[in-house]
Protein backbone atom coordinates (compact mmCIF):
# COMPACT_ATOMS: atom_id res chain seq x y z
CA UNK A 1 0.00 0.00 0.00
CA UNK A 2 1.24 3.01 -0.91
CA UNK A 3 2.01 5.67 2.06
CA UNK A 4 0.54 9.09 2.79
CA UNK A 5 0.30 12.15 0.48
CA UNK A 6 3.82 13.98 1.48
CA UNK A 7 3.84 17.78 0.98
CA UNK A 8 5.90 18.90 -1.74
CA UNK A 9 7.26 17.64 -5.22
CA UNK A 10 10.29 15.66 -5.60
CA UNK A 11 12.43 15.80 -9.42
CA UNK A 12 14.18 12.92 -10.60
CA UNK A 13 16.32 13.99 -13.77
CA UNK A 14 16.54 10.68 -15.96
CA UNK A 15 13.69 8.88 -14.72
CA UNK A 16 12.51 7.25 -17.89
CA UNK A 17 14.88 4.41 -16.91
CA UNK A 18 17.36 2.40 -14.86
CA UNK A 19 17.91 4.08 -10.90
CA UNK A 20 16.01 6.90 -11.66
CA UNK A 21 12.92 5.02 -12.41
CA UNK A 22 13.50 2.26 -9.44
CA UNK A 23 14.37 5.53 -7.46
CA UNK A 24 10.85 7.58 -9.13
CA UNK A 25 8.60 4.31 -8.39
CA UNK A 26 10.04 4.03 -4.32
CA UNK A 27 9.17 7.72 -4.01
CA UNK A 28 5.61 7.29 -5.12
CA UNK A 29 4.98 3.86 -3.04
CA UNK A 30 6.50 5.89 0.14
CA UNK A 31 3.91 8.99 -0.73
CA UNK A 32 5.58 11.66 -2.77
CA UNK A 33 4.61 12.81 -5.66
CA UNK A 34 7.21 12.40 -8.58
CA UNK A 35 8.43 14.67 -11.48
CA UNK A 36 10.09 12.61 -13.80
CA UNK A 37 12.50 14.80 -15.49
CA UNK A 38 13.31 13.25 -18.86
CA UNK A 39 14.41 14.20 -22.45
CA UNK A 40 11.12 12.77 -24.09
CA UNK A 41 9.15 14.09 -21.77
CA UNK A 42 7.56 10.37 -21.37
CA UNK A 43 8.10 9.77 -17.68
CA UNK A 44 9.26 6.19 -17.10
CA UNK A 45 9.38 3.88 -19.63
CA UNK A 46 11.10 0.97 -18.66
CA UNK A 47 8.28 -0.01 -16.59
CA UNK A 48 4.95 -0.15 -16.16
CA UNK A 49 3.79 2.25 -13.58
CA UNK A 50 0.93 0.43 -10.89
CA UNK A 51 -1.75 1.92 -11.33
CA UNK A 52 -2.52 3.60 -7.86
CA UNK A 53 1.01 5.36 -8.14
CA UNK A 54 0.12 7.26 -11.26
CA UNK A 55 -1.45 9.94 -10.07
CA UNK A 56 2.11 10.44 -7.68
CA UNK A 57 3.99 10.50 -11.17
CA UNK A 58 4.20 13.51 -13.56
CA UNK A 59 6.07 13.95 -16.67
CA UNK A 60 8.05 17.20 -17.68
CA UNK A 61 10.55 16.88 -20.03
CA UNK A 62 13.71 18.07 -19.66
CA UNK A 63 17.82 18.07 -20.67
CA UNK A 64 20.41 18.39 -18.40
CA UNK A 65 22.67 20.07 -20.52
CA UNK A 66 20.16 22.54 -21.49
CA UNK A 67 19.79 24.96 -18.52
CA UNK A 68 16.32 26.79 -19.95
CA UNK A 69 15.37 23.28 -20.11
CA UNK A 70 16.01 22.87 -16.74
CA UNK A 71 14.74 25.82 -15.28
CA UNK A 72 11.22 25.58 -17.19
CA UNK A 73 10.86 21.85 -15.72
CA UNK A 74 11.86 22.54 -12.29
CA UNK A 75 9.14 25.47 -12.53
CA UNK A 76 6.56 23.51 -13.69
CA UNK A 77 6.91 21.00 -11.87
CA UNK A 78 7.13 22.43 -8.78
CA UNK A 79 3.78 24.45 -9.49
CA UNK A 80 1.99 21.05 -10.47
CA UNK A 81 3.33 19.23 -7.22
CA UNK A 82 2.65 22.11 -4.44
CA UNK A 83 6.51 23.40 -4.47
CA UNK A 84 9.33 21.64 -4.79
CA UNK A 85 10.55 19.70 -1.80
CA UNK A 86 13.73 18.05 -3.40
CA UNK A 87 15.88 16.78 -6.25
CA UNK A 88 17.41 13.85 -7.32
CA UNK A 89 20.07 14.72 -9.29
CA UNK A 90 20.40 10.99 -11.35
CA UNK A 91 20.56 11.92 -14.98
CA UNK A 92 23.57 10.28 -16.02
CA UNK A 93 26.33 9.71 -19.51
CA UNK A 94 29.18 7.13 -19.64
CA UNK A 95 31.83 6.15 -21.91
CA UNK A 96 34.55 4.01 -21.55
CA UNK A 97 37.69 3.97 -23.67
CA UNK A 98 41.56 4.32 -23.46
CA UNK A 99 42.89 7.37 -22.15
CA UNK A 100 45.39 8.34 -25.19
CA UNK A 101 42.68 8.63 -27.48
CA UNK A 102 39.57 9.80 -25.56
CA UNK A 103 39.09 12.58 -27.62
CA UNK A 104 38.52 15.90 -25.60
CA UNK A 105 34.76 16.67 -27.28
CA UNK A 106 33.76 13.06 -25.97
CA UNK A 107 35.54 14.18 -22.25
CA UNK A 108 33.77 17.25 -22.69
CA UNK A 109 30.34 15.50 -23.37
CA UNK A 110 30.38 13.10 -20.04
CA UNK A 111 31.41 16.27 -18.00
CA UNK A 112 28.58 18.37 -19.56
CA UNK A 113 25.87 15.55 -18.72
CA UNK A 114 27.29 14.62 -14.98
CA UNK A 115 28.80 17.79 -13.52
CA UNK A 116 27.38 21.00 -15.13
CA UNK A 117 24.02 19.20 -15.13
CA UNK A 118 24.27 18.36 -11.45
CA UNK A 119 25.19 22.12 -10.96
CA UNK A 120 22.69 23.25 -13.36
CA UNK A 121 20.06 21.89 -11.33
CA UNK A 122 20.73 22.52 -8.12
CA UNK A 123 21.34 26.21 -8.62
CA UNK A 124 17.82 25.83 -10.66
CA UNK A 125 15.98 24.18 -7.94
CA UNK A 126 17.77 26.32 -5.27
CA UNK A 127 15.35 29.16 -4.90
CA UNK A 128 12.64 26.68 -5.20
CA UNK A 129 13.66 24.79 -2.39
CA UNK A 130 13.90 27.81 -0.64
CA UNK A 131 10.40 29.01 -1.41
CA UNK A 132 9.19 25.79 -0.01
CA UNK A 133 11.08 27.03 3.43
CA UNK A 134 14.71 24.17 2.48
CA UNK A 135 14.41 20.35 1.04
CA UNK A 136 16.71 17.91 -0.31
CA UNK A 137 19.02 17.45 -2.62
CA UNK A 138 20.28 13.91 -3.42
CA UNK A 139 23.29 13.68 -5.90
CA UNK A 140 23.75 10.52 -8.41
CA UNK A 141 27.72 9.60 -7.74
CA UNK A 142 29.35 6.31 -7.97
CA UNK A 143 32.21 4.57 -6.52
CA UNK A 144 34.17 5.66 -9.45
CA UNK A 145 34.80 8.74 -7.23
CA UNK A 146 37.95 6.71 -5.60
CA UNK A 147 39.06 4.66 -7.88
CA UNK A 148 41.82 4.64 -10.51
CA UNK A 149 39.55 2.66 -13.03
CA UNK A 150 41.27 2.35 -17.00
CA UNK A 151 39.30 3.47 -19.58
CA UNK A 152 36.94 5.38 -17.51
CA UNK A 153 38.63 8.53 -17.01
CA UNK A 154 35.83 11.04 -18.05
CA UNK A 155 33.49 9.04 -15.98
CA UNK A 156 35.27 9.18 -12.77
CA UNK A 157 36.76 12.29 -12.82
CA UNK A 158 32.36 13.71 -13.30
CA UNK A 159 31.99 11.33 -10.28
CA UNK A 160 34.36 13.06 -8.10
CA UNK A 161 33.22 16.48 -9.18
CA UNK A 162 29.67 15.18 -8.24
CA UNK A 163 31.47 14.30 -5.03
CA UNK A 164 33.35 18.24 -4.59
CA UNK A 165 29.65 20.35 -5.69
CA UNK A 166 27.96 17.90 -3.23
CA UNK A 167 30.62 19.01 -0.13
CA UNK A 168 30.08 23.25 -1.42
CA UNK A 169 26.27 23.28 -2.07
CA UNK A 170 25.95 21.68 1.35
CA UNK A 171 28.52 24.03 2.99
CA UNK A 172 26.88 26.89 1.59
CA UNK A 173 23.35 26.23 1.68
CA UNK A 174 23.17 24.12 5.04
CA UNK A 175 21.59 27.65 7.01
CA UNK A 176 19.07 27.81 4.47
CA UNK A 177 18.11 24.29 5.29
CA UNK A 178 19.11 22.36 2.21
CA UNK A 179 20.35 19.08 3.01
CA UNK A 180 22.88 18.21 -0.04
CA UNK A 181 24.12 14.17 -0.44
CA UNK A 182 26.06 12.03 -2.55
CA UNK A 183 24.91 8.61 -3.18
CA UNK A 184 27.50 6.51 -5.08
CA UNK A 185 26.68 3.30 -5.94
CA UNK A 186 28.81 0.63 -7.41
CA UNK A 187 28.01 -2.21 -9.78
CA UNK A 188 24.18 -1.81 -10.23
CA UNK A 189 22.86 -4.20 -13.39
CA UNK A 190 20.97 -1.01 -15.62
CA UNK A 191 21.30 0.10 -19.09
CA UNK A 192 24.13 1.75 -18.62
CA UNK A 193 26.46 -1.53 -17.85
CA UNK A 194 24.21 -4.50 -18.76
CA UNK A 195 26.20 -5.62 -22.18
CA UNK A 196 29.58 -5.59 -20.17
CA UNK A 197 28.67 -7.11 -16.76
CA UNK A 198 26.71 -9.49 -18.81
CA UNK A 199 30.55 -10.55 -20.28
CA UNK A 200 31.84 -14.19 -18.49
CA UNK A 201 35.44 -12.28 -18.39
CA UNK A 202 33.86 -9.55 -16.55
CA UNK A 203 31.80 -11.30 -14.12
CA UNK A 204 34.51 -13.88 -13.05
CA UNK A 205 36.64 -10.76 -12.40
CA UNK A 206 34.24 -8.73 -10.73
CA UNK A 207 32.35 -10.89 -8.40
CA UNK A 208 34.99 -12.24 -6.46
CA UNK A 209 35.76 -8.50 -5.48
CA UNK A 210 32.26 -7.99 -3.98
CA UNK A 211 32.44 -9.25 -0.50
CA UNK A 212 28.81 -9.30 -0.82
CA UNK A 213 28.86 -11.55 -3.30
CA UNK A 214 26.58 -9.82 -5.89
CA UNK A 215 26.04 -7.28 -7.89
CA UNK A 216 23.69 -4.52 -6.51
CA UNK A 217 19.97 -4.06 -7.78
CA UNK A 218 18.65 -0.52 -8.68
CA UNK A 219 15.98 -1.39 -6.34
CA UNK A 220 18.44 -1.33 -3.31
CA UNK A 221 19.78 2.07 -4.13
CA UNK A 222 16.05 3.59 -4.63
CA UNK A 223 15.27 2.40 -0.87
CA UNK A 224 18.69 4.38 0.21
CA UNK A 225 17.36 7.32 -1.78
CA UNK A 226 13.68 7.24 -0.57
CA UNK A 227 14.96 6.60 3.09
CA UNK A 228 17.39 9.63 2.81
CA UNK A 229 14.18 11.72 1.11
CA UNK A 230 11.91 10.26 3.99
CA UNK A 231 14.18 10.88 7.42
CA UNK A 232 15.64 14.45 6.06
CA UNK A 233 18.23 14.41 8.43
CA UNK A 234 19.76 17.48 8.20
CA UNK A 235 22.91 17.02 10.49
CA UNK A 236 24.32 14.45 7.76
CA UNK A 237 24.77 17.15 4.61
CA UNK A 238 27.92 16.83 2.04
CA UNK A 239 28.19 13.28 2.81
CA UNK A 240 29.03 10.68 0.17
CA UNK A 241 27.43 7.39 0.97
CA UNK A 242 28.75 4.03 -0.99
CA UNK A 243 26.70 1.35 -1.47
CA UNK A 244 29.10 -1.09 -3.72
CA UNK A 245 28.92 -4.59 -1.34
CA UNK A 246 31.84 -3.70 0.23
CA UNK A 247 34.18 -3.39 -2.85
CA UNK A 248 35.94 -0.80 -2.51
CA UNK A 249 36.70 -1.30 0.97
CA UNK A 250 37.92 -4.91 0.91
CA UNK A 251 41.50 -5.64 1.56
P1 LIG B 1 20.84 4.50 -17.40
O1 LIG B 1 21.65 4.73 -18.62
O2 LIG B 1 19.90 3.36 -17.38
O3 LIG B 1 20.06 5.82 -17.00
C1 LIG B 1 20.60 7.09 -17.19
C2 LIG B 1 19.43 8.03 -17.36
O4 LIG B 1 19.91 9.37 -17.57
C3 LIG B 1 18.60 7.66 -18.61
O5 LIG B 1 17.24 7.74 -18.29
C4 LIG B 1 19.03 8.71 -19.61
O6 LIG B 1 18.05 8.97 -20.59
C5 LIG B 1 19.23 9.90 -18.67
N1 LIG B 1 19.98 11.00 -19.27
C6 LIG B 1 21.19 10.95 -19.87
N2 LIG B 1 21.52 12.16 -20.33
C7 LIG B 1 20.49 12.99 -20.01
C8 LIG B 1 20.26 14.38 -20.21
N3 LIG B 1 21.12 15.15 -20.88
N4 LIG B 1 19.10 14.91 -19.72
C9 LIG B 1 18.20 14.14 -19.10
N5 LIG B 1 18.37 12.83 -18.88
C10 LIG B 1 19.51 12.27 -19.34
O7 LIG B 1 21.89 4.35 -16.21
P2 LIG B 1 21.72 4.17 -14.63
O8 LIG B 1 22.61 3.05 -14.25
O9 LIG B 1 20.29 4.11 -14.23
O10 LIG B 1 22.40 5.51 -14.14
C11 LIG B 1 21.73 6.48 -13.34
C12 LIG B 1 22.76 7.24 -12.53
O11 LIG B 1 23.41 6.34 -11.63
C13 LIG B 1 23.86 7.87 -13.40
O12 LIG B 1 24.21 9.13 -12.87
C14 LIG B 1 25.00 6.89 -13.23
O13 LIG B 1 26.25 7.49 -13.45
C15 LIG B 1 24.81 6.46 -11.78
N6 LIG B 1 25.46 5.21 -11.42
C16 LIG B 1 25.09 4.03 -11.97
C17 LIG B 1 25.74 2.87 -11.58
C18 LIG B 1 25.40 1.53 -12.14
O14 LIG B 1 26.12 0.57 -11.86
N7 LIG B 1 24.33 1.39 -12.90
C19 LIG B 1 26.76 2.91 -10.61
C20 LIG B 1 27.10 4.14 -10.07
C21 LIG B 1 26.44 5.28 -10.47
Amino acid sequence: MAKRKRQGIIAVTGASRGLGASSALELARRGFTVACLTRAGKGIEEVPVPKRLAPRIIAERCDVTDERSVARALAAAAQRGGGLAGVLNNAGYHIRGPSAELATEDFEAVQRTNVTGVFVVAREAYPLLLANGGGMIVNMGSFFDRLGVPQNLAYAASKAAVGAITRCLAVEWAAQGITVINVAPGYIETNLNREFLSRPAVREYLLPRIPVGRLGTPREVARLVAVLFEEKLHYMTGETIYMDGAQTIAH
